[in-house]
């Protein structure tokens, strides 16, 4: 299949991309697009034949389901039940946003949508692009990540491109996203509200508006033999290629431990990577050292994570260490991340 690539500038020409993709997905074509967050990979998502061609374009197991996006507050209802009101308050406070509500689904959401569940994972985005596509496209677009399944999720069209040329219909490039990490995840088909994958909207700006809000006992902890709520986040996820191992301590000896660690790997001739802050990255010496920036910003942390873990794959690093990162309000989401990507490989120094 050839992918047509199209580049959202700005100008009046915009207009005619977006028909074209709105005219691919009602006819049941995939189309990539860009969202506040990442770029998704959208599908109709009232149609499940759509459905079962994103899931075979990721390469994604078909029991994790997808989330709807969609881009008029008043939609929300024809899809999901809302019984005791709490959508309506977490929207008014949250969207269009980097937010995601379960909810359970009215019945012209397909099964192969939802992966199976009478529950629905509903998104507003807030990217100008996702939603005069979402429009073009009758109101409801399915959209994990547009990256092949397990690899990190895509900050930049040319990363959807990489991992998705010849797979799909259509990528709409709107450019670098801005924040870089996928949306919060909140559970509200249950009497108390529970987070089930971090971002960045946190657990506090949450319970300002609900009370209460629960987070998935297995976002940070691997040892919990439950099952994590979200199907998605059992599996290894947002991983480099390369092997990526956590060091974390006192600040002097992660940096003299992951010092020894590159100095190691490269006497057995791997080519060794260091995901560091601004504040240490001069201290380290390896093949390639990245900054995320700096430790007090989490935004510019969050934002350039996945770049880096694409970029040292494109380098060819083999062996990774990064530092660890404080896990509360949003750092808890890039120590979710970060600890999937090195599938929950920490040395404590
Ligand atoms: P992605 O769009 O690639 O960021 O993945 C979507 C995430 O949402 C996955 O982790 C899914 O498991 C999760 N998700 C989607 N629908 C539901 C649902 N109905 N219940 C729980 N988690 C869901
Ligand atoms: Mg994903």
């Amino acid at each position: 299949m050839k992918t047509l690539y199209e580049v959202m500038d700005g100008s009046s020409g915009d207009e005619e991309k977006l028909r074209k993709a709105g005219e691919i997905l009602k006819a049941g074509g995939l189309v990539a697009f860009p969202t506040e967050t990442v770029y998704g990979l959208g599908g109709d998502a009232l149609n499940p034949a759509s459905s079962r061609k994103i899931y075979a374009a990721k390469g994604r197991p078909s029991d994790n389901p997808l989330i709807v996006h969609i881009c008029r507050l008043c939609d929300l209802d024809r899809i999901a039940w809302d019984t005791d009101k709490r959508a309506a308050l977490v929207a008014r406070a949250f969207w269009p946003g980097p937010l995601t509500m379960i909810l359970n689904k009215k019945d012209v959401v397909p099964m192969e949508t939802t992966g199976g569940l009478s529950t629905v994972a509903v998104r507003f985005p807030s990217h100008p692009v996702a939603q005069r596509m979402i429009d073009a496209a009758g109101g409801f677009v399915a959209a994990p990540s547009a990256n092949t399944s397990g690899k990190p999720s895509p900050t930049s069209a040319r990363y959807v491109a990489e991992d998705m040329d010849g797979k799909i219909d259509m990528i709409l490039d709107g450019g670098d996203v801005g924040i870089g990490l996928e949306s919060t995840i909140l559970d509200l088909t249950e009497k108390d509200p529970m987070i089930l994958r971090p971002g960045y909207v946190t657990q506090e700006m949450l319970e300002e508006v609900l009370g209460k809000v629960l987070v998935d006992r297995t976002i940070l902890d691997a040892s919990s033999a439950q099952r994590p709520k979200a199907p998605g986040m059992k599996y290894r996820h947002y991983a480099p290629k390369g092997e990526l191992a956590i060091v974390e301590g006192e600040p002097e000896r992660v940096t003299e431990r992951i010092n020894a660690l590159c100095r190691q790997a490269a006497q057995e001739g791997k080519k060794t990577g260091v995901i560091a802050v601004d504040e240490t990255a001069s201290r380290y010496l390896a093949d390639s050292v990245k900054s995320v920036g700096s430790r007090e910003d989490e935004e510019a942390i969050a934002h350039s994570l996945y770049r880096i873990l694409r970029e040292f794959d494109d380098e060819g690093i083999e062996v990774m260490y990064s530092e660890a990162f404080s896990s509360h309000g949003m750092g808890q989401a890039i120590m979710n991340r970060l600890l999937k990507a090195a599938g929950h490989h920490v040395i404590r120094v």
